[in-house]
């Protein structure tokens, strides 16, 4: 298969062609959220960024297995393998189970998903489902020598694994920088060296969610559970791993460290890091406190906003940065966003009320637009540049729509295909005025249903329909001209 796309890949620090390991298909693995609380616009950002590119490289023809975790487990406050198990913290907090707050949060994680239209994963495996599959991985680090156990918790020894290999082969940053960024250790650590980290660590008497283990009744670390489940589901050596950039410096360093302790090779051909989603220049983050949720954007609740915006204005407006530039959130940005996606949007809706010409040419070079369409993508996936070739042929339809420009029927077609391909099928974006319309029409074709039930006095199936409703927050009130619907 040959195709013309480059990508940046972290590791070279440079634009790569794309040769996956095995064409036509792709392995790509992307680190999923933490599921202790709701995933904020900045972790939404990545995931946006990453359907792009899973959306673009299936448009090509690969046949792609897109594995996303959720991390269920094994994550601690602090980076560093000390502090309290985030989904313990907060199942005292909210007097829920553990595992009440992952369903709580990984339904709420979906639906924000969907609502930014977003495909889902081939698979979304979780670290609490592979608990064995990590232990089996430790056994075979410690094995390979590259891990020890102090008192049922084992740690990756760096020092042993920097005599042959590059440890920061990732990010190319001095081994010296990372220490400094790294506590001393004390008297009471069991680690030997400063840059280990856990694999497995033993459970304190008050930690819930605990494993047995051949160490000790435990839980993994955090950066074992995506080397054990990319190799599991995508092979040793697989073609894309993803994730934000703020984990590039420890997680994914830490993973490429454990496959090459473990299966003796760098697990991934391309790195990519998306960048930050920031507010006034901050890294939005759940524990900076200036992440807002997704729904507050879209009620437009949230003290910074002026007022709320659609998913799909939202998800333009994350579209027309390139996913490596930070993007900064301001209600400006958005506004001009919101414009921009609804020129667009207007300008497909007129495409059916076009006339065409019976003979002869238009005024639009179809076949360069296309090709610049492609070279944007082409060029590590540049969503901004596709955008602005996108509005060369809103500016054209709209001037066919005022007749002051020409199209033949063949170029219509052909213009359609190439708008159905790279507004929707590549960018994702799609009306969601029209979301709005077919949710009333489609309401409309339950009540008059509902509406024939009770006619044929069958009250089983009108009061059925009711509280189906109800349950979707939809109210349904009879009066003697019909049913009324409304939507609490
Ligand atoms: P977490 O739930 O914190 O593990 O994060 C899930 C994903 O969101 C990871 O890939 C992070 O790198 C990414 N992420 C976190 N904060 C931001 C941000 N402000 N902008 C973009 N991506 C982010
Ligand atoms: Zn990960």
């Amino acid at each position: 298969m040959n195709t013309n796309l480059v990508l940046y890949n972290t590791i070279s620090r440079k634009k790569e062609p794309f040769e996956p390991l095995h064409p036509p298909f792709v392995g790509m693995y992307v680190c999923g959220p933490t599921v202790y609380s709701d995933v904020h616009l900045g972790n939404c950002r990545t995931f946006v960024s990453f359907d792009l590119i899973f959306r673009y490289l299936l448009h090509l023809g690969y046949k792609v297995r897109y594995v996303r975790n959720i991390t269920d487990a094994g994550h601690l406050e602090g980076d560093q393998d000390e502090g309290d198990d985030k989904f313990a913290k907060k199942a005292r907090l909210e007097k829920l189970e553990p595992m009440e707050i992952v369903q709580k949060y990984t339904l709420g994680f979906h639906e924000v998903l969907r609502l930014f239209n977003t495909l889902p994963p081939s698979i979304e495996p979780t670290a609490t489902g592979h608990i064995s599959e990590q232990i089996q991985m430790i056994q075979q680090i410690l094995d390979n020598g590259y891990a020890y156990e102090v008192n049922g918790s084992v740690y990756f020894d760096v020092d042993k694994y920097i005599q042959s290999k590059n440890y920061t082969i990732l990010t190319n940053r001095k081994l010296e920088d990372l220490l400094n960024n790294t506590r001393e250790l004390g008297g009471q650590d069991e680690k030997r060296g400063r840059l280990d980290f856990a694999l497995w660590i033993k459970a304190k008497p008050e930690h819930i969610m605990r494993w047995p283990s051949p160490w000790s009744i435990g839980f993994p670390g955090w950066h074992i559970e995506c080397s054990a489940m990319s190799s599991k589901y995508l092979g040793a050596e697989f073609d894309i791993h993803g994730g934000g950039m703020d984990l590039a410096a420890t997680h994914h360093t830490n993973e490429i460290a454990q496959s090459q302790a473990c299966n003796h090779v760098q697990p991934a051909k391309y790195w990519m890091h998306t960048n930050m989603l920031t507010v006034n220049g901050a890294r939005m983050s759940k524990s900076a406190g200036n992440g807002f949720l997704p729904q507050e954007l879209f009620a437009g609740t949230h003290k910074l906003l002026h007022r709320g915006y659609s998913p799909m204005s939202v998800r333009f407006f994350m579209l027309q940065a390139h996913y490596r530039s930070t993007l900064d959130f301001s209600n400006e940005a958005l506004e001009a966003a919101e414009k921009g996606y609804r020129r667009l949007m207007n300008a497909l809706a007129v495409i059916p009320k076009l006339t065409v010409t019976e003979n002869g040419e238009g005024d639009f070079d179809l076949s360069a637009f296309k090709e610049r369409c492609y070279a944007a993508m082409n060029d590590d996936f540049n969503s901004p540049v596709l955008i602005a070739e996108l509005f060369e042929a809103v500016r054209y339809i709209n001037s066919v729509y005022d007749r002051k420009a020409q199209i033949s029927a063949t170029e219509l077609e052909e213009l359609k295909t190439l708008l159905q391909y790279f507004v929707a099928d590549i960018l994702g974006l799609i009306d969601d005025a029209n979301a709005s319309h077919d949710f009333e029409n489609a309401m409309k074709l339950i009540i008059k249903l509902r509406e024939e039930a009770k006619m044929n006095k069958d009250y089983a199936t009108s009061d059925r329909i009711r509280e189906a409703l109800k349950d979707m927050g939809i109210q349904v009130m009879d009066s003697k001209d019909g049913s009324l619907w409304a939507k609490n």
